[in-house]
This record gives structure tokens, C-alpha cells and sequence, in this order.
């Protein structure tokens, strides 16, 4: 396993309000990391941090890399909470949604390389039947799909998304997720994702981050499942529920009162 992403003692403020404190983590290649924790505990801005969108005190290594000398930011796809593309409502095809991720690029045609990326990248995610259609004409679920073939279209090595499925109905949010779980086991890519899906995002992810200000949590979901600190935050019930690991191990911390193993 290598490092694709390594923090140390990462804090930030907000006009001298403290939002991160001293988080420390190291993500490694092919790790899909759920991001949980309550509303306002930092995790957009943990995100906006590592991306270099907002500058914090500490360490942050790219693939062993230093962030100020990193320049390789095509290996990061970036999925945010609010894409300013969904929120104009200038005319702009699907197709054109998906260029606009190749951010290095030269000249103003399109190059056959160039539309090798987009085909490709709208067929992983199962768009090429919006080409040439407005993307404003898009369902809500359809335009997250075309935003994730642009954050996809650079062939990035990761991924991270900001509560992508929030505004997705429970069909296009299942969709979604599974599109997300082939690419993270069949292609590889390393994920971050913060969702507030917890009854969902843990049957597809392999580890927790939780992030409170500080790092509560970090690690498998399997140590997520027997953490005393997120007992604490979460309650054993919710800890239990999140984690869905009771259905496929015969042993169950919460012994009768569990709801996952006496669904079986
Ligand atoms: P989360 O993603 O976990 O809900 P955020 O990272 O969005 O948390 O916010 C963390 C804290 O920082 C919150 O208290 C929020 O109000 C504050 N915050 C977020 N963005 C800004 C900003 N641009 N200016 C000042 N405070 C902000």
C-alpha cells in the first residue's frame, strides 16, 4: 500500500475560530473513506484544505509529495457540495459539462484525445445518452452523474466528493453509490466522501473518518465497530447501525437488541 494523502496536525480557523485542530490521518491507495460527523464539525472545510482551496497550518503530503510542490492536481477529481454549473442556468450541453474538467488544457477546439476522455468518462458513468442535451434539461440525478464524469474525465487517481447524494432520490442514490463502489474496486480509485448517508454509505465504503473540530475517528470499519470514541459520540446503537457489519459476522456487540442481525 502506498500513501495518497497524508496530514499532520492540520488546523485551520476561520477568522481566528478554530474549525480543524491538529487532524492527522494517512489515506492509502485504493482506501474508499466515508466522511462522517455533525453539521459544522469541519468536513467541507477539512476538504477545501487539502485541496489547497483554503490555507491551514500543518502538513499535507500528495502521493509523498508536499502540497506546495505538488502539480499533478489532474490525479484529484473534485466533486463539491455546490457546483456553480448547477446553479447557473447559462446554456451549456452535458458534453461541454465534462470538458470543463480537463483544467489543463490548451487551445479552444477539441482535440480527439480530448473527446476520447469525455466519451469515456460519460460512459463509466452512464451519460453518453445526454450528449447534445442541455444540462439544465437534466434531472436532478442525471446532472450529478454528468458532474461526476467531469470529475472523472482527467482520469484521476482520487476522488473526492462533498455529499453528493444529498438532492438524489433513493434510485439515482443507489445508482450512484454503485457507481462509485465499481470504480473504487474495479479501477482502483482511492475515495473520499463525506455523506450524511449513514444508513447507506457504509455498505460500500472500507473506512470511517469522523471528524468533530478534531479527528474523532480513523480507521477500518472494523475498528469503527469496537471504538469506544465513537460510542461516545454516536451512541453503541447508531455505532452498530452505521457500521453494517452485523449481518455478515455471527458475533453482535449489542447481542439481542441489535436490528441489523435479527433482520436476518
Ligand atoms: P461541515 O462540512 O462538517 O458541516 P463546515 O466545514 O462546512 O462543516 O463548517 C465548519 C464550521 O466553519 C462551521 O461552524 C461553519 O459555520 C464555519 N464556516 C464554514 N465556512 C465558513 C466561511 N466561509 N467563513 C466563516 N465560517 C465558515
Amino acid at each position: 500500500m502506498s500513501s495518497v494523502l497524508k496530514t499532520e496536525n492540520l488546523s485551520f480557523a476561520y477568522e481566528r475560530i478554530n474549525v480543524l485542530e491538529n487532524i492527522s490521518f494517512d489515506v492509502q491507495a485504493g482506501d474508499y473513506v466515508g466522511i462522517i460527523g455533525p453539521n459544522g464539525g469541519g468536513k467541507t472545510t477539512l476538504l477545501k484544505v487539502i485541496l489547497g482551496l483554503e490555507k491551514g497550518k500543518g502538513s499535507i503530503r500528495w502521493f509523498g509529495t508536499p502540497s506546495a510542490q505538488f502539480k499533478d492536481w489532474w490525479k484529484i477529481g473534485y466533486l463539491a457540495q455546490k457546483s456553480p454549473v448547477s446553479q447557473s442556468r447559462f446554456p451549456i450541453s452535458a458534453e461541454e459539462v465534462v470538458l470543463m474538467g480537463l483544467a489543463e488544457r490548451c487551445g479552444s477546439g477539441v482535440s480527439v484525445g480530448e473527446l476520447k476522455s469525455i466519451y469515456e468518462a460519460m460512459q463509466q458513468t452512464n451519460t453518453r445518452q445526454y450528449v447534445g442535451k442541455l444540462f439544465h434539461d437534466l434531472s436532478i440525478g442525471q446532472q450529478q452523474r454528468v458532474l461526476l464524469a467531469r470529475a472523472l474525465v482527467s482520469r484521476p487517481q482520487v476522488l473526492i466528493l462533498d455529499e453528493p447524494s444529498t438532492a438524489l432520490d433513493a434510485s439515482s442514490r443507489e445508482m450512484f453509490f454503485n457507481l462509485l463502489g465499481e470504480l473504487n474496486q474495479k479501477h482502483g480509485v482511492t475515495i473520499l466522501l463525506i455523506t450524511h448517508d449513514t444508513g447507506e454509505v457504509g455498505k460500500h465504503i472500507s473506512k470511517f473518518m469522523y471528524i468533530d473540530k478534531r479527528l474523532v475517528f480513523f480507521g477500518t470499519k472494523e475498528e469503527f465497530c469496537h471504538s469506544p470514541e465513537v460510542a461516545k459520540q454516536l451512541g453503541a446503537f447508531a455505532q452498530h447501525t452505521i457500521d453494517h457489519l452485523h449481518n455478515r459476522h455471527g458475533h453482535c456487540p449489542l447481542g439481542d437488541s441489535c436490528v441489523e442481525c435479527h433482520h436476518d
